[in-house]
């Protein structure tokens, strides 16, 4: 018994949490009747009878990211570098998450960089993979750093530098309401964490250069 529960635990640390007891669709559904009526609605009233099916197709493309895994994904991808040997920067990767505590959308962008080692990967490639840690239930410093870690695991570049800013819909339509205020997270590898000039390229490349003063999230 105890080596099950051990196992369970296991998998659910790694990248893709293992779906052995994934409910039913009908389950699903089932649930979302549920929430309908805990809402104080109706789920039989004609408008809402399809809401169910519907919010459960919604939840295969918003959490499409858990039957990814964007280690494998890069290692079949990457390319040479061909000699290039500077700083490659990707910004303004939008994305749509879910915060982990509320399932309140978290919307935002991620911007990426990295010094190659012998190791490149295309554009669409990056926004993949940022897209595979989004459609999760997250939270953003965990999000930033993920994606930072993979990259740094799979290309093993010189450094990463990632910084996402995104707005998160459980701070600005409950609770404190606050509309507004964007979080910054960042995660610095390498290069990026120890050569203050490095990660000043970066920064001032995504447009944050007066930022030299974000919060590093490197660790
Ligand atoms: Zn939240």
């Amino acid at each position: 018994m105890d080596s099950i529960v051990n196992s369970k635990r296991s998998r659910a640390k790694s990248a893709a949490p293992a779906q052995s007891a994934r409910p039913s669709r009908e389950q699903a559904e089932h649930a979302v009747r549920t929430l309908i009526r805990w809402a104080g609605d109706d789920p039989d009233r004609e408008g809402l009878r399809a809401t169910p099916g519907r919010v459960v197709r919604a939840y295969e493309e918003w959490f499409s990211g858990y039957k990814d895994h964007p280690r494998d994904y890069l290692k079949r991808t990457f390319e040479e570098t061909g000699g290039y040997d500077e700083v490659v920067v990707l910004r303004d990767i939008r994305f749509e998450s879910f915060c982990e505590h509320h399932m309140a959308p978290i919307i935002g962008r991620v911007h990426i960089g990295y010094l190659p080692r012998n190791r490149v990967v295309g554009i669409s490639k990056l926004a993949r993979l940022v897209d595979v840690y989004a459609r999760r239930l997250q939270i953003q410093e965990k999000m930033t750093a993920e994606i930072a870690t993979c990259i740094d695991e799979v290309l093993k570049p010189h450094g990463v530098a990632i910084v996402a800013e995104a707005t998160h819909q459980c701070m600005t339509t409950r609770g404190i309401h606050k509309t507004g205020v964007t979080m910054v997270t960042s995660r610095m590898l390498g290069v990026f964490r120890d050569h203050a000039e490095t990660r000043q390229e970066f920064l001032s490349a995504i447009g944050l250069r007066g930022a030299a003063q974000v919060a590093n999230g490197g660790g």
